[in-house]
């Protein structure tokens, strides 16, 4: 083993769990979580303090939006702002960033600096350029002044054709997730009016065709299709389209009915709710703290994510200054780890970080049997061994958790693998 955290209090990416616990790490992997010390090259002794996974900003935009406007400012920001940024988050604590719509290949490159270690910096998903209406956000307003960096960034159509062929294109750079921009008034409907410092323009979104075809032809690519909407009527038509996040969620008013709600659980959508915004939107704070306190307590995955980019305040501190928004809304604090870690991990669609076990895999894992219906449970509560067995008229002799599986069976025969807490052994006898 190369390293060993010892005597840490863990908060696993869902939970913070009961006692002291020791972590060893092979490499860059988690290969054993349990009880006793594990002995290493390399000893931490963490004397009680916390240890947890790093945090995931799952919406953010790297790059500068406001001086990059050519080829050489582009280049200028990549070379001596984006390394800066990088480590802003890794200060921070912040080891994973989800990209929300940043220049496309500039986006990706940076990703695959970040890949072959040539920069150093969180692990970067991206969604490359971001769907929208023709005329709409933010081609119009962020971009309004800056054309060269909106076309780099936003795909403007209403051709169902064209955006499937957008998509392809996407999904053959790899990006990691398709994101949408459907804001703004029904062609037939009410005008809608964008209003933000100095802006104040009317915008459509996305025909509902258009809007459907992104999502079918993500999905026929196994990519998400996460959304962002500011209103309810976008956010259910987004839903129905088969969306699998919100981004920002609902801000103008607060929800009446359940169909968000119901269709965000029909999706196993995410909602991502951008409270760093509030910093521009004060007086929006009760209607998205109650708009996100429904959602999370109907059971929806929130995953964290902050929407921070250039110009206010740092990198990766907004990501904190996130977390705190939330439990403002009246989330507890540990439930917004968890979306700040394994929630925000999973609507990723990854499960190889955001947790510390030593399995991975494992979610996918229980994924699977859970579809072909296996007679096996997963997730058994130790404490509910025996109760479980009673119907079978056995009664629970011994439970062995994974600390004690390793000394009792596998040390003494000098085996190097480990077994793990979730991975029990019962011994039963017949009543
Ligand atoms: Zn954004």
């Amino acid at each position: 083993m190369d390293l060993s955290i010892n005597n840490a209090r863990l908060f696993d990416g869902s939970a913070v769990r009961e006692g002291l616990f020791s972590v060893g790490i092979i490499g860059n992997k988690i290969t054993s979580v349990g009880s006793l010390t594990a002995h290493a090259g390399k000893e931490i002794n963490a004397a009680g303090r916390f240890l947890m996974p790093g945090l995931i900003d799952c919406h953010i935009h790297l790059l500068n939006m406001w001086t990059v406007k050519d080829e050489q400012t582009m280049a200028a920001d990549l070379e001596h702002e984006v390394p800066r940024r990088l480590d802003d988050f890794l200060a921070a604590g912040v080891t994973t960033i989800k990209s929300a719509g940043d220049s496309e290949d500039d986006i990706l490159r940076v990703r695959a600096m970040l890949e072959s270690g040539e920069l150093r910096g969180p692990r970067l998903f991206a969604t490359g350029a971001a769907f929208a209406a023709p005329g709409s956000h933010p081609s119009s307003t962020v971009y309004a002044q800056n054309p060269w960096l909106g076309s780099r960034t936003i795909i403007e159509s209403d051709s169902p054709t064209e955006v499937r062929d957008a998509v392809r294109r996407l999904a053959e750079k790899k990006v990691n997730a398709i994101k949408i921009v459907h804001q703004g008034g029904c062609k037939h409907g009410e005008p809608y009016f964008f209003r933000a410092e100095g802006i104040n323009i009317q915008i459509h979104r996305l025909e509902r065709a258009v809007l459907e075809a992104i999502v079918d032809e993500a999905h026929k690519h196994e990519l998400t299709a996460t959304v962002h909407t500011f209103e309810q009527d976008a956010a259910i038509e987004a839903l129905e389209a088969g969306a699998d996040g919100l981004e920002h969620g609902i801000m103008e008013r607060e929800l009446d009915g359940d169909r968000v709600i119901e269709l965000l659980l029909r999706n196993r959508a995410s909602y991502v709710p951008t409270l760093w915004l509030l910093a521009f939107e004060e007086h929006a704070a009760a209607v998205r703290y109650a708009n996100l306190k429904r959602v999370a307590d109907a059971g929806v995955r929130v995953a964290l994510g902050s929407d921070t980019f250039c110009g206010y305040g740092k990198f990766g501190e907004s990501t904190l200054v996130e977390t705190e928004r939330t439990v403002a809304a009246g989330i507890a604090p540990e439930k917004v780890l968890k979306m700040a870690t394994g929630d925000a991990a999973e609507h990723l669609g990854s499960d190889a970080f955001g947790t510390i076990a030593n399995i991975p895999g494992a979610r996918r894992l229980m994924t699977e049997v859970a579809k072909q219906g296996a007679p096996w449970i997963f997730g058994l509560d130790p404490r509910s061994i025996g109760e479980y067995l009673e119907p079978f008229h056995l009664a629970l002799k011994a439970d062995v958790g994974g600390a004690d599986y390793n000394a009792r069976y596998l040390t003494p025969m000098n085996r190097k693998l480990a077994v793990s807490e979730c991975e029990r052994i019962a011994e039963a006898v017949v009543r």
